[in-house]
């Protein structure tokens, strides 16, 4: 395969994005009024092999790349588009983005607070730890991504809004925080996107892993965009090969290493590069497992996710997870209500395989766990969701069901009502406890159910 020399475009140099300029004078101003509020990174990959341009704007790899007027309200969009078509400074356009950047609601409050370790009075940089046996890791130069998805609801990190990015350059922290918990059986490198970084700087943070003896430790895995994104960075790199031998020497020491693989559509898949990618990942003897969040306009299909999940089972790849998006930056946008998302799911899940169906979802990444829409059901006379824990932040609380009142309109879990006349769901008072120990000066500001915008939904 012809190597690809990697080429981003951001707002700054988006005048040079060559299939953009076809586009109509106002529908461009409209993408950078967008892309001044939102962050915007796309690579000449995704603009040249991606998206389709014929089937512009309503192309899913369109929406998922590019700024969407839909994503601001008219007003706010106007209010930026005015200043561009006006010619006035950027300062002056960036000062206006930034009062609608601070309504868009980009961290939901006292999520962190929950998540990060505290150890002897301090915050472990670079870690959080939710789930009993998966540690996150959040390495130092991994925080940014190959392109940018539209409806990441990390974007405060991307357009520097706040200091909130998971600086850890120290693996030796991490190898500590280990020695301390051998409950975790994984570590999952997270970001942005850790591929993002350069073998030689990634191996800086696996080996001291192996290295360090800490054989409760099973399972490494990486969340990755990249083979989506930018698949070169496992085939023509030029330090693809190294990035080969760093996998390979993961499993000859005895440990499970899983690419946790970002895709939204089933093209990411469909092109020679990517599917090279995988090939080569799996010759290494890592598992490609997939995951991404349901979005609409962009896979809000049944149809859609058959034909991703039947690909990625061609190709070796393991369909994981179908996550329901949280509720940051736009997700007007992008929202799909759950009674919606159960139905999708289940109608992709229906048509395909039993070796498709070690997918999971549709599933909330909420404050008190990963919450599956498992079913809509009638139960003495009452229409309700079925829900499920597939994660808790208390591991009594895993495989446990629950039922909220049915809701055509709801979207996330802090919009649904237990069923039956019950007062609240069965977790929260015990969700309150923890909240109340690991943070007292946060009490009474958090909602039971925050979403927790820095987990992974994604990579
Ligand atoms: C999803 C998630 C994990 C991993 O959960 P699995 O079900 O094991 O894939 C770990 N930590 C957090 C915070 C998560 O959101
Ligand atoms: S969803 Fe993942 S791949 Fe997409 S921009 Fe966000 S962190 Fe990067």
């Amino acid at each position: 395969m012809k190597p690809k020399v990697f080429q981003a475009y951001s707002r700054k140099n988006i005048d040079k994005i060559p299939q953009l300029q076809k586009l109509s004078k106002d529908h461009l101003t409209a993408i950078k009024a967008v892309s001044s509020v939102l962050p915007f990174r796309v690579n000449n990959y995704v603009l040249e092999e991606l998206i389709d341009w014929n089937r512009v704007p309503e192309d899913p790899m369109f929406q998922l790349t590019i700024p969407q007027p839909g994503m601001l309200t008219d007003e706010d969009l106007y209010s930026v588009a005015d200043l561009i078509q006006r010619g006035e400074p950027d300062q002056t356009v960036m000062a206006q983005a930034r009062r609608i950047q601070m309504k868009l609601n980009p961290h939901p409050a006292g999520q962190m607070e929950l998540n990060v370790p505290v150890e002897q009075g301090d915050r472990i940089q670079g870690i959080q730890h939710k789930y009993k046996e998966t540690v996150l890791f959040f390495p130092g130069q991994g925080q940014t991504c190959h392109a940018y998805c539209t409806y990441c609801f990390r974007w405060a990190q991307f357009v520097g809004i706040d200091d909130l990015k998971f600086a850890s350059r120290e693996a030796e922290v991490l190898v500590d925080y280990l020695r301390k918990h051998p409950e975790v059986t994984d570590v999952l490198f997270t970001g942005g996107d850790p591929m993002i970084m350069k073998t030689r700087l990634l191996r800086r943070y696996i080996e001291p892993l192996l290295e360090a003896d800490l054989p409760h430790l099973q399972t490494i895995r990486i969340g990755t965009k990249a083979p989506a994104y930018w698949p070169f960075r496992f085939v023509t790199d030029r330090d693809a090969d190294d990035l080969m031998l760093l996998f390979e020497e993961v499993i000859k020491r005895g440990k499970h290493l899983a690419l946790m693989a970002h895709f939204s559509h089933p093209r990411e898949l469909e092109t020679p590069a990517a599917q090279a990618a995988i090939k080569r990942i799996r010759g290494t003897g890592a598992v490609v497992r997939c995951q991404a969040p349901l979005i609409r306009n962009v896979n809000d299909s049944s149809a859609v996710w058959n034909r991703m999940w039947g690909e990625q089972v061609k190709l070796g790849a393991i369909p994981y997870y179908m996550f329901v998006e949280r509720d940051t930056g736009p997700k007007h946008y992008f929202e799909v209500p759950l009674h919606r998302a159960f139905e999708i799911f289940s109608d992709a899940y229906r048509a395909i395989s039993g070796v498709a169906r070690t997918v999971r979802g549709p599933s909330m990444s909420a404050t008190p766990g990963k919450v599956l829409v498992d079913g809509i059901a009638e139960i003495g006379g009452q229409k309700v969701f079925v829900l499920k824990f597939i994660q808790g932040r208390d591991p009594e609380w895993v495989n446990r069901v629950f039922f909220a009142e049915y809701d055509e309109k709801a979207a996330w879990l802090d919009q649904l009502r237990p069923a039956f006349g019950e007062d609240r769901f069965f977790f929260e008072k015990q969700l309150a406890d923890i909240k109340s120990q690991k943070t007292p000066q946060a009490e009474g500001s958090l909602s039971a159910f925050e979403p927790m915008p820095l987990e992974p939904v994604a990579s």
